[in-house]
């Protein structure tokens, strides 16, 4: 018997032993985990692997968590008596260890453990950017087939460590599309390479993963913060946030009360800030316009079909915990990322900025603070510490047309997996 199930977020239904699964009836809502085990804990395995509300546990391969510290430099220069990080990146010194420098290694390493328990040969992922690094990472160390699809206007923003670019996964680059036209390219390849297309915000082990941050930060804590910050493009790591803390809240031993979610995107494209702001469960289309993407500093932010409006998706956690929404000016994301850096004496990828400077927005209220710990969810950070250490290197990509036909897909295929 498995030590969890998969639970309708609108009618309830269960399902056992599902993978990737939908419920059928419910279109619009999200499925999440229950597990079994109502008290949270940690075993043996090392890593982000001791915690019991996994889906998957002891993989034969190794996934560290991130690093969770009491700040004191950049707390005492904001005003936060209480604040906690959550550092999802690389940051020896500190004990993390990210070597694709996001928390997106999380998803990776859960998704494609889960995946391979499920008895799948390999799986497509069509993203760009720090997802599309985390599944190649994955991929190399998991050992487990991917395949990356990738506009090719986004293979700028890609790099791979450099001693896993021959051995990682292939990337394929749609040369003549932008991204929702990579989306169905990839479709088109997961067929035909007969491997699942990996799912987004739907896959509970997606959503679980990404809740590593908030099951590595209650457990360095020993209670659930008051409020919780965090950037967002998907919304899939604040749902996440979400999801685990009702569960500490059931557990009943780390508090009493759901942290408010405090989350971020960055000026001008900021659907869900915009939407929200007028207590909106739908995005306004004016808010999605992609040539507002192009004014911003963090392209991983600019997901235009976040799981806002989906029963059990952002707008739901925000209603559920009192929660904010913050657009964050470019200027302002800069000054954040500066000021972190001055003061905890690290790096942070422009994405973790929007969230720093989130919070330094809460503190002119004067609330955030006063009433309990406060943890930041730092989703990247160190690449430049990484650079010092290792060597990266630019992505080769396969070219292909958003119009190819299978048969030249297959050819690609055959070409690209020897
Ligand atoms: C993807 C990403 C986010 C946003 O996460 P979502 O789950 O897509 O909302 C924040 N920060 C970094 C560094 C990311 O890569």
């Amino acid at each position: 018997m498995s030590h969890f199930s998969i639970v309708c977020r609108k009618c309830g239904k269960m399902l056992e032993n599902a993978y990737c699964a939908f419920c059928e009836h419910c279109v619009n809502a999200l499925l999440v985990t229950q597990y079994k085990d109502k008290e949270f804990s940690c075993g043996q395995a090392e890593g982000a692997w001791k915690f019991n509300w996994l889906p998957v546990h002891s993989p034969g391969f190794r996934q560290p968590g991130p690093a969770v510290y009491r700040s004191e430099g950049f707390a005492r220069k904001i005003g936060i008596p209480e604040l906690y990080i959550c550092f999802c990146g690389y940051w020896p010194e500190k004990g993390a260890h990210l070597k694709t420098c996001t928390f997106k290694e999380f998803e990776a390493a859960v998704v494609i453990q889960n995946a391979m328990e499920n008895g799948m040969q390999g799986l497509v992922a069509a993203s760009a950017g720090n997802t599309a690094r985390a599944f190649a990472h994955l991929s190399s160390v998991a050992g487990f087939p991917a395949i990356i699809v990738v506009p090719s206007m986004c293979l700028s923003e890609m790099w791979y460590l450099g001693d896993e670019a021959s051995g990682g996964a292939p990337t394929i680059a749609v040369s003549d599309g932008d991204y929702a036209d990579s989306i169905n390219t990839a479709k088109r390849i997961a067929i035909v390479a007969g491997m699942p297309f990996e799912g987004g915000v739907k896959n509970i082990a997606k959503r679980d993963g990404l809740g590593i941050a908030m099951l590595e930060a209650v457990s360095t804590m020993g209670m659930l913060p008051r409020h919780y910050f965090q950037a967002v493009g998907s919304g899939a790591g604040a749902i996440a946030a979400w999801e685990m803390s009702e569960r500490f809240l059931k557990d009943g031993r780390f508090g009493k009360v759901l942290p408010a979610l405090h989350l971020a995107q960055n000026l001008p494209f900021a659907p869900m800030t915009k939407a929200y702001l007028k207590k909106s469960r739908e995005l306004f289309p004016e808010d999605l316009d992609f040539a507002l993407v192009s004014e911003t500093t963090t392209r991983v932010l600019s997901n235009r079909y976040p799981a806002y409006g989906v029963l059990g998706g952002v707008y739901d956690a925000l209603e559920a915990t009192g929660g904010v929404m913050y657009g964050v000016a470019n200027e302002e994301v800069y000054a954040a990322m500066d000021l972190f850096e001055e003061t905890e004496g690290i790096d942070l990828v422009p994405a973790a900025g929007v969230a720093a400077a989130a919070l330094i927005q809460a503190t002119r209220s004067g609330k955030v603070g006063t009433d309990g710990p406060v943890l930041l969810n730092i989703t990247g950070g160190g690449e430049r510490r990484l650079k010092r250490d290792r060597a990266v290197k630019r992505v080769s990509p396969y070219l292909i047309s958003k119009n190819a036909s299978e048969n030249e897909i297959e050819k690609l295929l055959n070409y690209a997996m020897r």
